[in-house]
């Protein structure tokens, strides 16, 4: 059989953000022959040190795009906070955007999206704009979680409501308007896939994991998990549905609650890589990284499968404010059989910043054992305490 290799049909990718996902890229994009161009606000961002060019700009910097796309082949985002009304002009004047503007639009604002899934009749929590409900007088039932619709991470601008008291105490951060108010889901656990969309339309389901935030940040993935009958398939179909429905090209990551009574319920879309699915460089015959180049560049997508029996991803977060590079403490975690330590080389340490992670690779699937892993990787992290 002719091995007929597919060439890249572009060369120069520029990402808007120079964060640890920009910068878990550079091996793929080696791999794949490709350059990668970067604009980020400050030198000191992780994903400097893999770029072949470096445009020094905030995400939003509408002119730091323009400059990015004259160097670059094709566009793409590691991050969804930008400007959508300043990039069309850009898109008007030739620039690729994969994904297309037009796909992210309806996922940048959390308000949005739930408006987005409920008019496709995929499961979301129920939810309004707090304003909306101001106005028609109904009765604030607590707990009730309040959301900002732009701009929130990682847990900043996410509110669990348990009282009145914390709902004025919202209101004098946040006005309402920009609110997003939702149910609370008594959730029995918190599911994620990867979903990836090529140019030409085919699509790639990575296997569900279950993660698990606390204070609204991720603190560890586990892969592969036991799922109630149907539900596997339901999330594939759900997954699929959504990169259909916004004809997307890249790689989404979509965050579930399974609720207590086996339903789910999709929580979020984010329109790129994530975190739930950083296991997928070690674990996975091709990483989520690779498969987003694969996809925006128009090559054929690569195999989503895992690559061994399964694995757990455990975050290292900052505990501290600091300079320290941590270099002990990373050479005992990667002394943990099948441990791959990943150190995003961030200048300064803050409580709560993502500055690495670990991924533990296991020969066999036993939650016994995912959860000793996951145990012993925290305690030497966050056992420095
Ligand atoms: P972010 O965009 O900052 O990651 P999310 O909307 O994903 O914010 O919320 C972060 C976390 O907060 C979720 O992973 C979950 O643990 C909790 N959370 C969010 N929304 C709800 C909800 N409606 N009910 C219960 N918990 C929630």
């Amino acid at each position: 059989m002719v091995n007929v290799q597919v060439k890249a049909a572009v060369k120069r990718v520029g990402i808007v953000g120079g964060g640890q996902l920009a910068w878990m890229m550079a091996t793929a994009a080696k791999k794949l022959d490709l350059e990668l161009l970067i604009q980020t606000p400050s030198q000191a961002d992780p994903a400097v040190s893999i770029a072949t060019e470096t445009v020094l700009g905030s995400v939003v910097d509408p002119q730091a795009t323009a400059s990015l796309a004259n160097r670059s082949d094709v566009v793409t985002f590691e991050n969804e906070f930008v400007d959508l009304d300043a990039l069309s002009l850009l898109a008007e004047r030739g620039v690729c955007f994969r994904p297309s503007l037009a796909s992210l639009s309806p996922l940048l604002s959390k308000y949005d999206q739930r408006c987005f899934l409920r008019d496709r009749n995929l499961p979301t929590p129920s939810f309004s704009r707090l304003s909306e409900a101001f106005q028609s007088g109904v009765k604030i039932q607590f707990p009730c979680v309040l959301k900002t619709c732009r701009n929130g991470y990682d847990g900043y601008g996410t509110f669990i409501v348990k009282t009145q008291a914390d709902l004025d105490d919202v209101l004098t951060k946040v006005p309402a308007i920009d609110l997003l108010l939702e149910d609370f889901v008594p959730f029995k656990r918190e599911l994620a896939v990867m979903v990836a969309r090529s140019v030409s339309g085919e699509v790639a389901v990575y296997p569900i994991v279950q993660t698990h935030q606390e204070n609204a940040v991720c603190r560890w993935v586990k892969v592969p998990i036991d799922l109630p009958a149907g539900l596997a398939q339901q999330i594939d179909a759900i997954g699929r549905s959504i990169v259909e429905h916004l004809q997307f090209v890249g790689i989404v990551g979509i965050e579930f609650f399974q609720t207590t009574d086996d339903r789910v319920l999709v929580n979020e879309i984010a329109p790129r890589t994530h975190n739930s699915g950083h296991y997928t460089l070690d674990a996975s015959v091709t990483s989520q990284f690779e498969q987003q180049l694969r996809a925006i560049v128009g090559l054929p997508l690569g195999n989503p499968a895992l690559n061994c029996a399964g694995a757990v991803m455990v975050n290292l977060l900052g505990f501290e404010s600091a300079t320290s590079d941590y270099a002990e403490v990373r050479s005992r975690l990667a002394e943990i059989p099948g441990a791959t330590v990943h150190w995003y080389g961030k200048s300064e340490a803050r409580v709560g910043r993502k500055l690495g992670h670990v991924t533990v690779c296991l020969d066999s699937v036993s939650e016994v054992e995912m959860e000793a892993i996951v145990q012993r990787v925290e305690g030497i992290w966050y056992g420095e305490l």
